[in-house]
């Protein structure tokens, strides 16, 4: 029987051979590679032998947690990106040409949401779609798709978009399906289960967990046959197909563009990783248990959390996510009261715009990480003005309660 995800995490480096016996890969901080003769590096530069050139397209210390990402997704391949948002552009911009058209959630991550903005003036047309429905998925769709892309637990309202039947949807049209994972990290879904081509993480967030380290992977599960893509570099159409679309990414998303993950980083975040299975134990029982006590505060109009039965996806949630509903929370007081106020009684939870800490941390959206939308984008995505987005963490479970209740009993 294969090994659980922890043990195989653990392990990996001294698996892999590092000297002296080391538990971890050490970390490789320089920025250039020496050879032997001029064969030597002409075989590594044109990918005849395995090693490194320039620590701007990979250093090894990278490529350990590029492995270890690789093992969490059962995929093929994957890069490693300063941040998650690095990680998105590059895939983006590597992948799409003027006159594309890519299909969306309108559910979207702040930045990503504004990225997609930025792809429109580069003559990319974008569809923001209610991706909880594959059929408005479908109908989206036209000739020059290129991609769909989506988020599995949207921030900050919850909403778990179809993303099995837009798998299915992706794999009938013969469509590249991105998947944006950070909210659920692949220990409570894997990519390759609802038939992503690609899936995008922010290893900042469930993945490095510890919040010191920023970081983004761009993850193939090797499921896309890139021969059919139609904007693969003629250079990079060699070998087997499956590797074509990483490679392009890495050769003009990272290396050309140059937002490499450094040697410190990619060590914490790896070390990170290591408890990310045990972390979201915690977490997301602690998210259940919450969402369930400030359902019941009679100062709470609202929550929004997909492990409520009340909560729209409630049962596809349970399905896709192996009976856990992650760490992700947004509640509304009622009315007439100041959510402002609320948030400045809290004494434990912090004030602050990061996710899926081990940290609780809580947030007034509209005011601040949606402010830019606008209100009419804002409602688009469901949020209410005085929507308030919580992250759950590891803290004792009586302590974050607490704090809770004495905050709300101050309004
Ligand atoms: C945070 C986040 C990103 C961006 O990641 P950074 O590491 O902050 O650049 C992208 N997608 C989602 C869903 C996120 O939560």
């Amino acid at each position: 029987m294969s090994q659980g995800l922890t043990t195989r995490l653990l392990h990996a480096d001294r698996l892999a051979g590092v000297e002296h016996g080391a538990v971890h890969k050490p970390l490789h901080t320089a920025a250039t590679y020496g050879y032997p003769t001029a064969q030597a590096l002409i075989d590594v530069f044109q990918g005849a032998a395995p090693g490194y050139v320039y620590s701007r397209q990979g250093n090894p210390t990278g490529a350990a947690l590029e492995a270890k990402l690789v093992m969490m997704e059962a995929a093929r391949s994957a890069a490693v990106f300063s941040t998650g948002m690095a990680a998105i552009s590059a895939l983006f911009l590597s992948l799409l040409k003027a006159g594309d058209h890519v299909v969306s959630s309108r559910f979207l991550f702040g930045n990503t949401n504004s990225l997609l903005q930025t792809l429109q003036g580069l003559g990319v047309t974008v569809s923001l779609v209610d991706a909880t429905e594959v059929a408005e998925v479908e109908s989206a769709c036209r000739p020059e798709t290129r991609m769909v892309f989506v988020e599995t637990i949207a921030n900050p309202r919850t909403q778990v978009a179809d993303l099995a039947g837009i798998g299915a949807l992706c794999a009938r049209l013969g469509l590249l399906y991105v998947v944006d994972n950070t909210m659920t990290t692949p220990v409570l879904l894997q990519g390759r289960d609802v038939q992503a081509g690609l899936v995008v993480h922010s290893l900042t967030k469930g993945i490095g967990g510890h919040g010191h380290a920023l970081g983004g992977a761009v993850v193939d599960t090797g499921l896309f046959d890139w021969a059919t893509y139609p904007h693969i570099a003629e250079p990079y159409r060699k070998g087997d197909p499956k590797g074509w679309g990483m490679t392009q990414i890495r050769k003009k998303g990272l290396r050309d563009m140059g937002a490499t993950l450094r040697a410190e980083d990619a060590h914490r975040l790896a070390v990170g990783a290591e408890t990310l299975a045990l972390r979201l134990d915690r977490t997301c029982s602690n998210a259940l248990q919450l969402a369930q006590w400030l359902s019941a505060q009679p100062q709470v109009a609202m929550v929004h959390y997909p492990g409520l039965p009340t909560h729209a996806q409630h049962e596809r949630a349970a399905a896709l996510f192996k009976g856990r509903f992650g760490s992700l929370m947004s509640i509304e007081l009622r009315e007439g009261l100041d959510p402002l106020a609320f948030l400045d009684a809290l004494k434990l939870v912090i004030l602050s715009s990061h996710l899926s800490d081990n940290r609780t941390l809580a947030i007034p959206v509209a005011h601040t990480i949606f402010w830019e939308m606008g209100p009419a984008r804002r409602a688009e995505m469901g949020m209410a003005e005085g929507l308030i987005r919580l992250s759950i963490g590891i803290e004792d479970l009586a302590d974050l309660q607490a704090d809770f209740a004495q905050a709300l009993a101050r309004l």
